[in-house]
C-alpha cells in the first residue's frame, strides 16, 4: 500500500470514529433519562395494591369463616358455662319440705332422732287428740325447730267438712291445745284428705279470714298404702320428675311405724343429692290445690 492510500484510510476511520462518538454523545442523556424513568416506574409499581389472586381471596374468606366459627364456639361455651353456673346455684339451693301427717305417735321420738341425725327439718300436721296423748313430743318438736301444723280434731271427713265453719272450728280448737303445750299459735294447716274435693269455697273463706295457711303437697309418698320401703323409691322417682319443673318438693308422709322404719334411706338420698330439708313457714306462699270445679260439699 502506498503512503497516500494509508493516509486516506486513516482519515476515513478517524472521521467515522469521531462521528460515532458524537452520535453516542447526542443520544446517551435520553437513554439515561429513559432508564431512570423505568426505575421510577418499577418503584411506583411496588407501592401499588396487590390485586388478590383467587388463592389469596380464598385464604381471606377462610380466615373470616374461621373467625366466625370461633365466635360461635365462644358463645356456645359461654352459654354452657352460664347454664352450669345456674345449675350449680340451683344445686346449692335445693330445698325440700318433708311433711308428716296424723301424728304425733309412739314413733315420733324415733322420727325426730333420725331427722336430727341427717340435719333435716320437717313439718308435722298433727291431730288434736294425738297431741293430747303425746304432749312431750310436741314440745320437743317446737323446741328443736320443727314445723308445728294442724290436721283437725276428728280427721273424720263427715265431721270436718260438715258445714261452712266446721273446718275452722276444728282448727281453732286444736290451736288452743297446741298453744297450751308450746306457747306457739300455729297457722299452718293441712285438711284431712287434702283440700280437694271437700273444702268448699265458703270453708276456705272462713279459714283465710282467720289467717290460716292451707298446705297441700306435690309429692304423695303413698307410705300409708305401700307400708314398706317402696314409698322411698316412689318419692325419689317423683322428686326426679319434679326437678324438671324447678318446683320445690312438698312431700306428704305419715307419722307411722312403716314410714319411720325406712326414713333413713330417703334422708340419705336427699343428703347425697344436696337437698336442704326445711320447715314450712308462715312467710311462704302456701301450695294449695285449686278447686277448678272439683270441690263439692260432702253433704250433697
Ligand atoms: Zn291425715
Amino acid at each position: 500500500m502506498k503512503t497516500s492510500n494509508k493516509f486516506y484510510y486513516f482519515s476515513i476511520i478517524s472521521i467515522f470514529t469521531i462521528t460515532l462518538s458524537l452520535v453516542i454523545g447526542l443520544f446517551s442523556p435520553s437513554q439515561v433519562k429513559s432508564h431512570l424513568k423505568q426505575m421510577k416506574d418499577d418503584a411506583f409499581q411496588g407501592a401499588q395494591p396487590i390485586i388478590p389472586t383467587l388463592e389469596v381471596k380464598h385464604a381471606f374468606s377462610t380466615s373470616k369463616l374461621n373467625q366466625s366459627i370461633h365466635y360461635q364456639q365462644e358463645i356456645i361455651r359461654e352459654k354452657a358455662e352460664h347454664g352450669q353456673a345456674i345449675k350449680e346455684l340451683q344445686q346449692k339451693n335445693k330445698v325440700i319440705y318433708l311433711t308428716f301427717d296424723d301424728g304425733p305417735s309412739a314413733y315420733s321420738e324415733q322420727m325426730l332422732d333420725i331427722l336430727n341425725k341427717y340435719d333435716a327439718k320437717a313439718t308435722f300436721f298433727m291431730i288434736g287428740p294425738n297431741i293430747q296423748s303425746y304432749p312431750a313430743v310436741v314440745k320437743r318438736m317446737a323446741d328443736e325447730g320443727f314445723g308445728i301444723g294442724m290436721h283437725s280434731m276428728t280427721h273424720d271427713a263427715h265431721q270436718v267438712y260438715s258445714s261452712a265453719t266446721s273446718p275452722l272450728d276444728e282448727m281453732l280448737e286444736e290451736s288452743h291445745i297446741i298453744q297450751g303445750i308450746t306457747g306457739i299459735e300455729p297457722l299452718l294447716i293441712r285438711l284431712p284428705y287434702g283440700s280437694v274435693p271437700y273444702l268448699t269455697v265458703d270453708m276456705r273463706y272462713y279459714l283465710n279470714e282467720n289467717n290460716f295457711k292451707i298446705w297441700d303437697w306435690n309429692i304423695d309418698s303413698e307410705d300409708w298404702k305401700l307400708m314398706d320401703q317402696r314409698y322411698v323409691t316412689k318419692v325419689i322417682q317423683d322428686i326426679k320428675s319434679l326437678e324438671q319443673s324447678g318446683e320445690a318438693p312438698i312431700v306428704l308422709l305419715h307419722d307411722k311405724q312403716h314410714t319411720v322404719q325406712h326414713l333413713s334411706k330417703l334422708l340419705q338420698y336427699l343428703k347425697k343429692e344436696g337437698y336442704q330439708m326445711k320447715v314450712l313457714t308462715e312467710e311462704l306462699v302456701p301450695y294449695t290445690f285449686q278447686c277448678e270445679g272439683r270441690c263439692y260439699s260432702i253433704n250433697e
